[in-house]
């Protein structure tokens, strides 16, 4: 099974992609964790990323495609994936679609998360008091004004990137704002349907 979640910071799609890997026994491949570890690690493409990070803008397409690439040639990902925050942009689609198609492959499912902004500035907060009060470290881009823009390049950049699957006629959105559990029956419905398109071809 090769998924791809999408929806704005906060929409759910960690708690989603962690569920979903337990359930189908895939890797979840975060660009958002990838990238931390490589600020971490301090690599030449983590220090270059921090700053923007920090602000909560997005990274320049080459240096994500460039690690994704790498990431789904890896042994594990070889029998699926679910990509958690890629592709951000169109370039990021075609270049995923490029990838995909040189390795004779292609996505199972597409499926956006929807949330209004309103909620999604009123989960952040309780992620940041969540981590304060239990004694955790803030993300820098956690702040109202990194999320902020982080909301504002999802609606620039992100939301295309939605619009590229929906013309492929593979994009089904979940109401993202239903309870988790909820949430996670509606994407495992869709994927039991996805699963069987996949058996019958
Ligand atoms: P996330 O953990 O998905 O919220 O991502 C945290 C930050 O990492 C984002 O605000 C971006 O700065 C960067 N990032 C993660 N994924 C991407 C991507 N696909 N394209 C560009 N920047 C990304």
């Amino acid at each position: 099974m090769r998924l791809v979640l999408l929806g704005p910071p906060g929409a759910g799609k960690g708690t989603q992609s962690a569920r979903l890997k337990e359930k189908y026994h895939i890797p979840q491949l975060s660009t958002g964790d990838m990238l931390r570890a490589a600020v971490k690690a301090a690599t030449p493409a983590g220090l270059a990323a921090k700053a923007i990070m920090d602000r909560g803008s997005l990274v320049p397409d080459e240096t994500v495609v460039g690690i994704v690439a790498d990431r789904i040639a890896a042994p594990d990902a070889k029998g699926g994936f679910i990509l958690d925050g890629f592709p951000r942009t169109v370039r990021q689609a075609e270049a995923l679609a490029e990838m995909l198609g040189a390795m004779n492959l292609d996505l199972d499912a597409v499926i956006e998360l929807k949330v209004d902004e309103a909620a999604l500035l009123a989960r952040i907060a309780a992620r940041v008091e969540e981590t304060q009060a239990s004694g955790g470290t803030v993300r820098a881009d956690d702040t109202p004004k990194a999320f902020k823009t982080r909301l504002e390049a999802s609606r620039a950049e992100t939301a295309p990137g939605a619009d590229f699957y929906a013309k492929k006629a593979i994009l089904k959105t979940v109401d993202g704002m239903a309870p988790v559990d909820a949430v996670a029956a509606a994407i495992g419905q869709l994927l039991d349907g996805a699963a069987r398109k996949v058996r019958r071809a």
